[in-house]
């Protein structure tokens, strides 16, 4: 069994974004669910979004969000500043099926920010994902700005022209990325390049199963099956035990699911098998240090 590979669950907070309004309690209560299940397979060891988009720019940088964040981040979680600008429609004046992620004016500010409030209230966002994979080097350069080191969008083979999403040939594992493209890992002599932990991929087959969303090819709890995942886990096990470097890696759990047997036992189950098979769950920052770490154990 490998002892070199390491696993970021990454948890996205968003609400059910088919179903109706979700309320205060109801949104807490599942992820309160998710934090229980955390706690019990990975020692609580995860990376959690707060969703900011055009229908609920705010909602999730105010109480009673707020309180859950700052008790999540004091047990040791990481929390990700999570863009989603088209999942819930448009921003205001904007076509329906423009994607937003192209449009440095929007992003920037609305980056420099959210980082900027959450960093008032003591509770400074470790990283930064896209909603869909998206990413531009221009995103890359405002998250720098913002003082954000580490970005967890990649998820390799992906390529959604759409969605800004160009992961073709990225890394399997966690790698500095370069300015350029962020598919690319940085050059030797570039400094202040972004931490990129891709997601867990078997490098078969980039995701087709689904319009937009990664499938069987990925570990996604609410969009692929238990032997499809253990399979994927399998592959990036391999290759931690055909290196002795490092593997890092993310998977993907949403809370809107929680309450919902079949999705928090497939979720435990995979948990469990990756744990079984190698893995440690990491946070992001955790896992940044690790890597550094083995840099600088080989210089
Ligand atoms: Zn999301």
């Amino acid at each position: 069994m490998p002892s070199n590979v390491y696993l970021v669950i990454n948890v996205d907070t968003d609400p059910d974004p088919v179903s109706v309004y979700q309320e205060d309690a109801s949104l807490l209560k599942k992820y309160g669910r998710m934090r229980e299940i955390l706690a019990e397979k990975a020692g609580g060891a995860a990376a959690w979004t707060v969703l900011t988009g055009p229908i609920c720019r705010d909602r999730f940088f105010e109480p009673p969000f707020t309180g859950f964040w700052r008790e999540l981040t004091e047990a040791g979680a990481d929390l990700v500043l999570h863009p989603e600008e088209d999942l819930y429609g448009p921003p205001p004046g904007r076509e329906p099926g423009t994607c937003s992620y192209y449009d440095i004016d929007h992003m920037r500010p609305l980056i420099l920010q959210k980082v900027r409030t959450m960093r008032e209230l003591g509770i400074p966002f470790a990283a930064y994902r896209g909603g869909y994979h998206g990413f531009t080097p221009e995103i890359g350069a405002a998250v720098k700005e913002a003082g954000i080191g580490i970005e967890l969008s990649c998820a390799p083979g992906i390529v959604w022209e759409d969605k800004a999403a160009a992961w073709q040939g990225a890394p399997l594992t966690a790698y500095y990325m370069s300015a350029a493209d962020q598919a690319r890992p940085a050059a030797a002599d570039e400094t202040d390049a972004l931490f990129e932990i891709p997601w867990a991929w078997d490098a078969v087959a980039p995701g087709t199963a689904r319009p937009r969303v990664v499938g069987e090819n990925y570990i996604i709890n609410e969009f692929s099956t238990l032997p499809a995942m253990q399979r994927v886990w399998d592959a990036v096990a391999a290759r931690a035990a055909a290196t002795p470097e490092l593997q890092i890696v993310s998977m993907v759990c949403h809370t809107y699911t929680m309450g919902q047997s079949e999705y928090e036992e497939r979720l435990m189950a995979i948990l469990s098998y990756a744990a079984a098979h190698g893995a440690r769950f990491v946070t992001p920052r955790a896992a940044k240090s690790l890597f550094d770490g083995q840099s600088a154990a080989k210089a």
